[in-house]
């Protein structure tokens, strides 16, 4: 496998009144399985149906309904920790966490409290070129979301919407490796890049696919360095979680206020509460949801309706086999091989889409060209409009078919151009347009040689000065390709004017 080296960034350092500070941070990330149905129900997951019309007698809770596991939400969990070059746990089990909450018919949710079915991996975030931070990744469990209370309905009643309840949550628990905001951006965006790749979930944090409870704490210079050769988390800060944050720009703002929030408290000689925080984002600010000392008791127990969860080897070794070329590594083949820059090939990898795209343009061109132009000129375009790649009017074989007429010669990198906004426009064969329309480059000589003849012909003082100052020579060549309308090679312009000017 290729693989790029990378340098670790510092850590954030916040100027505080009477000493500098650092950041500690480490998320939460509940990711929604791409599936289909929930994970103990054969509801459907669909977003945005009719409220209550997605529940089944398990997510209501009817008595006497046993839960039946989804065996390809199971799947899609193993196919996450393979990706986070995570260990899977052959055996796991389901455990009740049990609260009250009227989104919750069953008093209780089921999770994987003691044994989670993917335990440590790792993330490489990257924050900029041959810049990244290695992210350790403690557990991933599989758990129920809950439904959904609606206030804003009526003035004096609360409703209930059950549509979400029991859809399979796979709960992605970092280590506190994450020393800055903009790192914690990153990260969910590294984290939403590979979940999508894998296709195991969909990413989508406006729908709250994929959202994260933030925690949060500051320490003093050093402080950190001790507590990663001791793994003893008393070298840490007291921590607040601020929870459910569906919004990368907010996860900053929420970090930033945060981190200033506890070096207030501390800096004047207070201590850190631990508590549930929410982000307010009209007012930017956090703000206290419960403390520690009213934090709940969730009596956990191993849930009594579920066997334990037993899988092979042999199943988790198929399903490594099916997994497909992640970010990392393509982008490290991107540079290594292709000789791209790692800023290009960032840009290519962003998602399997753009990847795939590029790669069929790039089979058996210049990787370099192909790179340009897919850059440059497509998704520039694609931007322009707001549209992703997969809404290209330009298939990959019809810009491919431009950049092959530019390597035979046969268009100019400016006509090239031209000819692009026609197929990108009108659709269509790049090398038939070019053909009908008398696109193509003139490289024969002869008639190049016509065209400067008449130039010089029609221009004889200007040939005089030409003559005391060869710089002047620019001039017919100007000319020579306006006459041709820009299609004139420009490489045998040059010469037969110098030529003939002598
Ligand atoms: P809980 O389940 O009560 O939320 P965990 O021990 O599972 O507690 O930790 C939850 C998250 O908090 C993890 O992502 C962990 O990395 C992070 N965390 C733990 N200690 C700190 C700290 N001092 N500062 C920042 N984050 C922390
Ligand atoms: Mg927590």
């Amino acid at each position: 496998m290729l693989d790029l080296t990378y340098e670790t960034p510092k850590p954030k350092v916040i100027a505080g009144a009477k000493q500098d500070w650092e950041l500690v941070i480490g998320l939460e990330v509940h990711a929604q399985v791409a599936s289909n149905a929930k994970l103990f129900s054969g509801a459907s997951t669909a977003f945005g149906a009719e409220p209550n019309s997605n529940v089944s007698f398990v997510d209501a809770a009817m008595p006497g309904m046993l839960p039946v596991i989804n065996e390809f939400c199971i799947e899609q969990a193993v196919r996450t920790g393979l990706g986070l070059n995570a260990e899977i746990n052959l055996t796991s089990a389901f455990d009740r966490k049990n609260y009250f909450y009227p989104d919750l018919p069953q008093g209780y949710q089921i999770s994987q409290l003691y044994h989670p079915i993917v335990g440590e991996g790792e993330i490489l975030v990257d924050m900029g070129p041959g810049i990244a931070r290695k992210v350790r990744i403690e557990r991933i469990h599989l758990e129920q979301d809950a439904g959904k209370s609606i206030h804003d309905m009526d003035p004096a009643m609360s409703f209930v919407d059950l549509n979400r309840t029991g859809v399979a949550l796979m709960e992605i628990v970092s280590r506190p490796d994450i020393r800055g905001p903009e790192e914690a951006a990153a990260y969910v965006g590294k984290l939403r890049q590979i979940l999508r790749y894998l296709g195991t979930c969909d990413g989508n944090m406006q729908n709250g696919n994929l959202r994260a409870d933030v925690n949060v704490s500051i320490c003093s210079p050093g402080a950190y360095e001790r507590y990663q050769e001791t793994q003893d988390f008393s070298h840490l800060g007291t921590r607040c979680e601020i929870k459910n944050m569906n919004s990368m720009r907010f996860i900053q703002a929420a970090i930033e206020y945060e981190a200033r929030r506890q070096i207030g408290i501390v800096e004047a000689g207070g201590t850190v509460d631990q508590e549930t925080r929410l982000y307010d984002p009209d007012k930017g600010e956090t703000r206290s949801m419960r403390s520690k000392e009213e934090a709940h008791d969730y009596r956990y127990f191993p849930c009594p309706d579920l066997l334990p969860l037993e899988i092979e080897q042999a199943w988790v070794d198929d399903i490594k086999a099916s997994l497909p070329e992640l970010p990392d590594a393509k982008k490290a083949r991107f540079v290594l091989d292709l000789g791209m820059t790692e800023y290009d090939a960032s840009v290519l990898t962003a998602d399997a889409e753009s990847a795939a795209f590029f790669e069929e343009v790039a089979q058996g061109r210049d990787g370099k060209l192909a790179a340009n132009w897919v850059i440059n000129e497509l998704f520039g375009r694609l931007k322009k409009e707001d549209h992703l790649i997969t809404e290209s009017p330009m298939s990959a074989a019809q810009l491919g078919g431009i950049i092959d007429l530019i390597s035979t010669g046969d268009i100019s990198g400016k006509i090239a151009k031209d000819v692009f906004e026609i197929v990108y426009t009108e659709g269509g064969e790049p090398a038939e347009i070019v053909e009908a329309r008398g696109m193509k480059q003139v490289t024969d000589t002869g008639a190049i040689e016509a065209a400067v003849d008449k130039i010089i012909a029609e221009n004889p003082a200007q040939v005089e000065k030409a003559k005391q100052n060869p710089k002047l020579a620019g001039w017919f060549v100007g000319q020579v390709m306006k006459a041709t309308g820009g299609k004139a090679n420009p490489k045998a312009v040059n010469e037969i004017v110098s030529k003939k000017l002598g």
